[in-house]
């Protein structure tokens, strides 16, 4: 389970696993700010507040100052390994960066799609990954896990993951076009009293984990879910576009 944290009037997710790795810091923001809403997205220059609201929770979570790279999420498969800090990664295309930079944040931004954070026990890389229905019938955890052996030649029973707070099965209605590209009738559930079928993105995730080779306890999948907890999270499903984001961030100390 993620323990929820309270500093500096911000209160954010952290994982057992991903705990345990020293030299590792991470976090899963909510919408719990001091008296406003916590925002932490979409990045713009004409919104001051969110970046004010990202500067803030960076420091409230140990990273004060350190640069952030967050790519242009588009729901794709595509994972980049992010080499330099002063790339302008806003611009690039990806929603998935694996990274061996120290000093430097990775980040996703979701609201009812599932971020993933993972990192290697000897500390030499780490990951960031946003998965919506598409990224996850298009297998982007799976692409990642593979990326980081090729780039880092990692041993995927050294990874720890955490799966963070996303839309929840009770929550997940989908139709036809999901339950197309999932091909796994394993992830849904069917209740009478739903008019169809729900998809439970966060199992997907955790099968996938496991198929790219890390070990059950090395897993970590929250079980919140991102539309009934209005006083913890932003969620599309229950608020539409005005919605706002939360932001999901790792790094390795220098
Ligand atoms: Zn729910």
């Amino acid at each position: 389970m993620l323990q929820i944290k309270r500093r500096d009037q911000i209160t954010f997710l952290q994982s057992e696993v991903l705990g345990r790795v020293p030299g590792i810091i991470h976090a899963f923001s909510t919408r719990r700010g001091d008296t406003r809403d916590l925002n932490l997205g979409p990045h713009s220059s004409a919104n001051p507040i969110v970046q004010m609201n990202r500067v803030r929770f960076l420091a409230s979570v140990g990273l004060p100052g350190w640069p952030m790279m967050k790519l242009r999420q588009v729901h794709s498969d595509r994972v980049v390994n992010i080499q330099d800090t002063s790339a302008a990664t806003d611009a690039v295309e990806g929603d998935a960066a694996v990274t061996a930079l120290k000093g430097a944040v990775l980040a996703v931004q979701t609201a009812d799609c599932v971020p993933i954070l993972i990192a290697d026990s000897h500390r030499t890389a780490v990951a960031a990954v946003h998965a919506g229905w598409r990224g996850t019938a298009a297998r982007i955890v799976e692409s990642t896990v593979a990326r980081l052996r090729e780039e880092f030649a990692l041993d995927p029973q050294d990874l720890v993951a955490a799966v963070g707070p996303h839309i929840g099965v009770c929550c997940y209605e989908v139709g036809l076009e999901v339950i197309d590209a999932m091909a796994d009738p394993a992830l849904f559930e069917h209740k009478p009293e739903w008019m169809k079928p729900h998809l439970n993105l966060g199992e997907a995730n955790r099968r996938q984990l496991i198929n790219s080779g890390l070990r059950e306890e090395g897993i970590e999948v929250s079980s919140l879910c991102t539309r009934c907890r209005e006083d913890l999270f932003h969620s599309y499903r229950r608020d539409g576009k005005k919605m706002g984001h939360m932001l999901s961030i790792i790094g390795i100390v220098p």
